[in-house]
Parts: structure tokens; C-alpha cells; sequence
């Protein structure tokens, strides 16, 4: 049986003061939730919120980091000053990252084997453009980002993997897929996995559904046989919106 994973990234948002409290307030609503939990506050507020939620139910995330461990890398961060800091998580091939960013499968690749080896939770995010899913296109791509991220990663490893499955179109827009859409892509790489590791761990692995989740939509998506939870962007941003989906059954 598979355990709900719901996990928010606060991309840009919040300085360090704003996301103590929003952890704050976390910490004391879903002290008694049923699922797994994660936030992943700026870089610049880690430092804060990795003592509000330490002791707590919520992991601390962090939405990316550096392909190397150390050295000249003007205006990254590594895994090592991120698992300094109490990091437990980093969100990895996030499409803004992929489409802003340009940051390709094997980049990707190279970052999630590197969380991996530090001891890290990886979500690995995948997803089609609008225009890729119009031509028919989004199981290929989402079979591409799948394959080329984990390519490497060992059956052992993999058991601290999530993959996040964001068609981009939905990515802070107020459109979802719907639940029969979003379910039929992650039954899809489920099947992907099941092909790379076996139909044990693809039964095991935590498929994340993302893009305009929120309180009036999580109860269905989650209701879907494949969705073992969300990564939340626009409603992570407040208590009031973040915890009826974390709460949510
Ligand atoms: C995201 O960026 O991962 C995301 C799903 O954002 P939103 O919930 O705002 O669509």
C-alpha cells in the first residue's frame, strides 16, 4: 500500500521571516496528517525553516541544486551545503528548471545520482509541453524524462525516489488534468518503471501528480488508483490553502 505524498515547492517566494511563519503554521495543522509531507522554502529561508520543522512530520526540501559537489559554480548551490543545512529532499528537473533553465535529461541525470549518493531524497520531476501533448506526444515525452533521469540509478536507490508528474500546461495556470488524463500518464510510467526495475518497485514508487492542485480538485486526483499524492505550487503558499490538501483523505 502506497502512502500519499504531499510535498509544496514556494519556488521564488517568501523571504526567510514569511516562511518561518508559513512553517510554523504548518507544523502545528498537519502534526497529526496521515501522509508523508514536504516544503521546499528559497534557498535563502532553508537555514530558518530547517528549525522550525525539525522533530516535526515535515521533511525539509529544497527545489534544486548543483550538479557538482564543490567548486567554481557561481550562483549554485551543492548537495553538501544543502544536507548542511538539514535537507532531506531536493525537487530535481522541476519544468521550470527544464524549460527557463534549459537544463536537459542528462544534467538532470547527473544531479539526481548525485542527491542519491549523499543520501538524499529525490522527487525527479517529468511532463509534455502543451504543444508536445497536442501532437500526441506526452507519453513519449514523459517516457524519455523518465528513463534518461533514472538512467543509472540502482533498484536500492530508486526506493528514495518520487516522480512528480507535471504536464506543464497545468503548471500555474488554474488548469488540472483531469483525474482520468493524470491517471493514465502515471499508470504509463508506472509501467516505465515496472520495465526498468521490476513490478515490485513500480508498484511501490510514489507517482506525485502536479499543476493547479488545490483543495476543490486533490480529493479526486488523489481518489485515482496511480496519484499517491501532489507537488503543489500556487497553494502551498499559504496554510489556508496547503493544509485541506495535506489533510485531504
Ligand atoms: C509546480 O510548480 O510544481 C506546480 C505544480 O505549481 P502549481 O501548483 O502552481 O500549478
Amino acid at each position: 500500500m502506497r502512502k500519499y505524498f504531499i510535498a509544496g515547492n514556494w519556488k521564488m517566494h517568501k523571504t526567510a521571516s514569511e516562511a518561518v511563519a508559513l512553517a510554523t503554521d504548518l507544523v502545528k495543522e498537519l502534526k497529526a496528517g496521515p501522509h508523508k509531507y514536504m516544503i521546499a522554502p528559497s534557498f535563502t529561508a532553508l537555514d530558518a525553516v530547517s528549525k522550525v520543522v525539525k522533530g516535526s512530520n515535515i521533511l525539509l526540501g529544497a527545489q534544486n541544486m548543483s550538479t557538482d559537489e564543490q567548486g567554481a559554480h557561481t550562483g549554485e548551490v551543492s548537495v553538501l551545503q544543502l544536507k548542511d543545512l538539514g535537507v532531506q529532499v531536493v525537487i530535481l528537473g522541476h519544468s521550470e528548471r527544464r524549460h527557463t533553465y534549459k537544463e536537459d535529461d542528462s544534467m538532470i541525470n547527473r544531479k539526481v545520482k548525485l542527491a542519491l549518493s549523499h543520501g538524499l531524497e529525490v522527487i525527479l520531476c517529468v511532463g509534455e509541453l502543451l504543444e508536445e501533448r497536442e501532437a500526441g506526444k506526452a507519453e513519449k515525452v514523459c517516457e524519455e524524462q523518465t528513463r534518461l533521469g533514472l538512467a543509472g540509478v540502482s533498484l536500492e536507490d530508486l526506493k528514495k525516489v518520487t516522480i512528480a508528474y507535471e504536464p506543464v500546461w497545468a503548471i500555474g495556470t488554474g488548469k488540472t488534468a483531469t483525474p482520468e488524463d493524470a491517471d493514465a500518464i502515471h499508470a504509463f510510467i508506472r509501467k516505465i518503471v515496472a520495465d526498468m526495475y521490476g513490478a515490485a518497485a513500480a508498484e511501490a514508487m510514489i507517482i506525485q501528480y502536479g499543476g493547479s492542485m488545490k483543495a476543490d480538485n486533490a480529493a479526486a486526483l488523489l481518489a485515482k488508483a496511480n496519484i499517491d499524492g501532489g507537488l503543489i505550487g500556487g497553494a502551498a503558499l499559504k496554510a489556508d490553502t496547503f493544509a485541506p490538501i495535506a489533510l485531504c483523505k
